[in-house]
């Protein structure tokens, strides 16, 4: 099976020790590229030098709405150089949360805005992290739409079927992590059977969330997407092998910077 995991932070720590391990299981998975997305400035920094060192690895630069308080004068002026280096190959993540509250909301409005319009400048897509705050997420896109097209995804995602429905309206991808293994993600799943194949993104989000039957594999790495392709495909009634090649001509065409051997 030939996959992306479209969102991957594997300048995490936790992989310092076996991070070329981790990239060479994930390409005998099947795994064709590896997108490594910034948080900070300083971790989209680390995502770059990465993707310098591993061929199979893109970066993404931005600032994720739960740092955001805490970006220092200067930050976003990093993150805007980043943004025109050669293995950058989107923006983000970006987008806003409500869960956490570690930023106050317009800062996390104020960054989302920045993104999305960085991202228009450069025509590069961008990535949209949404936790319990579909309206004000769908608020933002609808603005933003109204003034062009609109290229990005949305990462994985866990809103609503009505709000999947309105992203694929305005433009976004849906894309999926290991939540959608999970025993009890039954609404998720439901979703996932609605989007059309050809809108469809996969991403392991790790280290966070490992799928399920490895649910308790810590950390989650890229090698796992094939559980979560597997899951979606079922869903889909399309074989995983199909699903995997959508998915990754899908990410492709959203992320065009990315350049892969043959
Ligand atoms: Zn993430």
């Amino acid at each position: 099976m030939e996959l992306i995991d479209s969102h991957a932070h594997l300048d995490d720590t936790v992989f310092d020790a076996e991070r070329d391990a981790v990239v060479s299981r994930a390409a005998a998975a099947g795994i064709r590229a590896i997108i490594c997305i910034g948080t900070t400035a300083a971790t989209s920094e680390r995502c770059l030098a990465i993707a310098a060192q591993q061929p199979l690895v893109f970066a993404a630069a931005g600032i994720q709405p739960n740092y955001t308080a805490e970006a220092l004068a200067g930050d976003w002026e990093r993150i805007v150089a980043m943004a025109s280096r050669p293995r950058v190959v989107g923006i983000g993540e970006t987008g806003l949360d409500r869960y956490w509250q570690h930023a106050d909301f317009a800062t996390q409005q104020d960054y989302f805005q920045r993104h999305i319009e960085l991202a228009r400048t450069l025509d590069l897509p961008f990535i949209v992290h949404m936790r319990d705050c579909d309206a004000d997420v769908l608020e933002m896109l609808r603005a933003a739409r109204k003034l062009g097209p609109l290229r990005g995804v949305m990462h994985s995602f866990t809103g609503t079927l009505d709000t999947a429905l309105e992203c694929l309206d305005l433009g976004m991808e849906i894309s999926f992590a290991g939540m959608v293994t999970y025993p009890k993600s039954t609404e998720l799943r439901r979703i996932a059977a609605r989007i059309p194949p050809d809108r469809i993104l996969l991403e392991t989000d790790s280290p966070y969330l490992s799928p399920h039957p490895l649910r308790k594999q810590r950390p989650n790495e890229p090698a796992l997407l094939v559980h979560t392709a597997a899951v979606v495909a079922e869903e889909l009634g399309m074989q995983p092998d199909e699903l995997g090649l959508r998915s990754v001509q899908n990410t492709l065409r959203l992320f065009s910077r990315i350049t892969m051997a043959r």
